[in-house]
């Protein structure tokens, strides 16, 4: 049944659970009864918690309507109208498991984000999910800045099973100098011709998160869009952003960047076994309006969950 574990979703987030439970069961012992001082001190229990002032706003202003028109007195029915509302913050439901069908062959997928957030390591984490659900993969090392990169993503393929597409480096690394990687274009280019002739059913391209000083990251990842479109005119199917969501406030600025330079289809957020502010996804998903897709939480090959607003609200307030 897909590789959806509540188990493993809830241990990723005990970090949060412990310190965001924490406070709410405060509040909710200290007044059982939403009215303006439980607001207040709700309030504040958000904000601290990384959920950002305009999404608790709008939680808060939600809650508001709904005790005028209904009281509500106990413990109980608090926690529940509270789970309601914070699942409806979520853009879009996400892929969850049993939904990867694709219209077209290959679904095309571009993994973009800046340095260190987790990019290679989603991907080699999303080959496995898509293998395990019986599909043909193939990954392309479109990061050529980093001669560790094709390495890191070469290990990543071995352990999903799955086939990938690198270039050698252009010069060998000279005198002085940064060598020069290969054109990420090129090999975008030639991973989907791969993919093609394959008949793989999904291509994974992995990203460079920085450039040489002259080169502007958004035009290079824009051009990896165009090469692609060559090709396939609907290319690249998805553009998934990782952000990662130990970082805070700041995953949301990275997030606009990206999304005005490339128009996102949605977020992947890394790191959440290593917060306690995992409020940043409530946030990221109701300021951006991007689903959140998948979540990491943790370093192995199947420590990414695809993201369920329900499932994961309730593994947040889950004793
Ligand atoms: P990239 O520069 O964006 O490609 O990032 P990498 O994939 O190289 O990952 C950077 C670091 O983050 C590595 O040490 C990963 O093991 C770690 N990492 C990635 N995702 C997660 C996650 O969900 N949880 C934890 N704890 N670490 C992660
Ligand atoms: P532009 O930058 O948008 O004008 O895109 P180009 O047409 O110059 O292509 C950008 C890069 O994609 C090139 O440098 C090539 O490396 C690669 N590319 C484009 N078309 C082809 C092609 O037909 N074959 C191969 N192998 N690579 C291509
Ligand atoms: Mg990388």
């Amino acid at each position: 049944m897909g590789l959806f574990n509540f188990e493993k979703l809830k241990e990723g987030l005990r970090r949060t659970r412990e310190s965001f439970l924490g406070k709410i069961q405060n509040v909710i012992s200290l007044k059982p009864v939403i009215d303006a001082e439980f607001l207040v001190y709700l309030e504040e229990t958000l904000v601290s918690s990384d959920v950002g002032i305009a999404t608790t706003e709008r939680l808060i202003n939600n809650l508001k309507t709904r005790s005028r028109e209904e009281r509500y007195d106990n413990a109980e029915d608090i926690r529940s109208v509270l789970k309601e509302e914070m699942e409806k913050l979520f853009a879009g439901d996400g892929l969850g498991d049993g939904s990867l069908q694709f219209d077209q062959k290959p679904h095309v997928v571009m993994i973009v984000g800046v340095n260190g957030v987790g990019k290679t390591t989603t991907v080699g984490k999303l080959a496995y999910i898509h293998r395990r659900a019986g599909q043909k993969v193939l990954i392309a090392a479109a990061d050529t800045f980093r001669a560790a990169s094709n390495e890191q993503l070469e290990i990543w393929a071995g352990r999903a099973g799955v086939r990938i597409v690198q270039h050698a480096r252009q010069s060998p690394k000279g005198a002085g100098g940064q060598a020069h990687g290969a054109d990420p274009a090129a090999v975008a280019f030639d991973a989907l011709k791969s993919a093609l002739s394959h008949g793989d059913d999904v291509l994974l391209i992995d990203t460079a998160g920085r450039l040489h000083t002259k080169v502007n990251l958004m035009e290079e990842l824009k051009k990896i869009k165009r090469v692609l479109q060559k090709q396939i005119p609907e290319a690249p199917h998805e553009v998934l952003l990782v952000l990662d969501a130990t970082t805070g406030q700041n995953a949301i600025m990275q997030a606009r960047q990206f999304t005005d330079a490339l128009g996102l289809t949605g977020l992947i957020l890394t790191k959440l076994d290593g917060t306690a502010k995992g409020g940043i996804v409530f946030s990221i998903s109701d300021e951006l309006k991007i689903p959140v897709r998948y979540i990491g939480v943790g370093e192995g090959i199947d420590d990414l969950q695809p993201f369920d607003r329900k499932a994961f609200v309730e593994a947040l307030f889950g004793e």
